[in-house]
């Protein structure tokens, strides 16, 4: 940890030293942007940053990495920066998944990252891996509203998400169409006609 003065004519500015988690933060952003790693191997480069971190910022960094296997480690996603909004991306009926570590750094005032947050979306794209690239309709209707493929397979995809709070505006309305594990079984198949037939199920319940 470093203080440092700088004097600017009469004028003397202070830079106290950062928090240890700020510290611990700005190592992890750093880190994280120096390549692509996975999960566990960006795990790793916490661990050796630790050694040459005072106490408390290596309690941070080791924790950091510790939340990171816990969390990503069993969906094995590739660490790299995603543009815009973008969390996490996968492609569907396959092994491929990203996930932007500046978008999983927590914003509490405890830990480096957002195990829960990131866990979450490792399990958001590893519903879209499940999915197939084919569909045997492409938009299913539910009472008044239609849906369209994408839409399908991101409901699917947000149903097993713990927690829905940050997701964006778009995404929060596409949970308007929830999902139980068959129809994620029927998305997951591309049998979006049966999944239809499925989410219409009580339409006529009333009808003698
Ligand atoms: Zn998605």
């Amino acid at each position: 940890m470093t203080t440092l003065y700088l004097e600017y004519n009469s004028l003397c500015l202070i830079m106290y030293p950062m928090e240890s988690l700020e510290e611990a933060r700005a190592i992890y952003e750093e880190t994280a942007k120096s390549g692509e790693f996975s999960a566990d191997a960006l795990a790793g480069k916490l661990n050796r940053q630790s050694d040459d971190a005072s106490k408390e910022v290596a309690v941070h960094l080791n924790k950091a990495a510790k939340d990171m296997r816990d969390a990503l480690n069993k969906y094995s996603p590739t660490m790299k920066k995603l543009e815009g909004d973008t969390a996490g991306e996968a492609k569907l009926d396959s092994s491929s998944m990203w996930i932007d570590p500046e978008k999983i750094i927590s914003d509490d005032s405890e830990d480096v990252i957002d195990k829960e947050l990131a866990e979450d979306i490792g399990r958001h794209e590893n519903e879209h891996q499940k999915q197939s690239t084919s569909a045997d309709a492409d938009k299913i209707q539910v009472k008044s509203k239609t849906w369209d493929e994408r839409e399908i397979r991101e409901a699917a995809a947000n149903s097993v998400m713990h927690s829905t709070e940050r997701l964006n505006t778009e995404y929060k309305a596409i949970c308007a169409l929830t999902m139980d594990e068959k129809d994620r079984d029927l998305v997951r198949r591309g049998e979006f006609k049966e999944l239809e037939k499925r989410k219409n199920g009580n339409q006529f319940s009333n009808v003698a």
